[in-house]
């Protein structure tokens, strides 16, 4: 079972946002386990919200209240990709009042990669 946390925690740790600016190519085909419970294919239509510190933040295809961040591991000396391991991920609730709530999720983020 998945670590979740609250998405306060989640961003915290994520250690630096940004827009992805990462080649795909290298990663697409490769599955992640989800935090709704599943495996996914990542691939180039994988929603990806942001990127962290070799860290990248995904929505779950299926159910997008799902987010899990995937740690992009490498090989030894950073040699190439070996698959993502999956961290943490959260899951967002449309009640903005709720400390998961999507709308001040997306707002953080958006702050962060400097959208708003
Ligand atoms: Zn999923």
């Amino acid at each position: 079972m998945m670590k979740m946390l609250n998405t306060m925690d989640f961003i915290t740790n994520l250690g630096g946002i940004k827009i992805c600016d990462l080649h795909l190519s290298m990663y697409v085909n490769n599955e992640y386990d989800c935090a709704c419970g599943e495996k996914h294919m990542f691939t180039y239509d994988s929603e990806i919200i942001c990127q962290g510190a070799w860290k990248l933040v995904l929505e779950c295809p299926v159910d997008n209240n799902y987010v899990t961040c995937v740690k992009l591991k490498t090989k030894f000396l950073g040699m190439g990709f070996s698959g993502f391991e999956s961290i943490y991920g959260t899951r967002l609730v449309e009640d903005y009042e709720n400390e998961n709530s999507r709308i001040g999720f997306n707002y953080i983020i958006k702050k962060h990669i400097g959208e708003i």
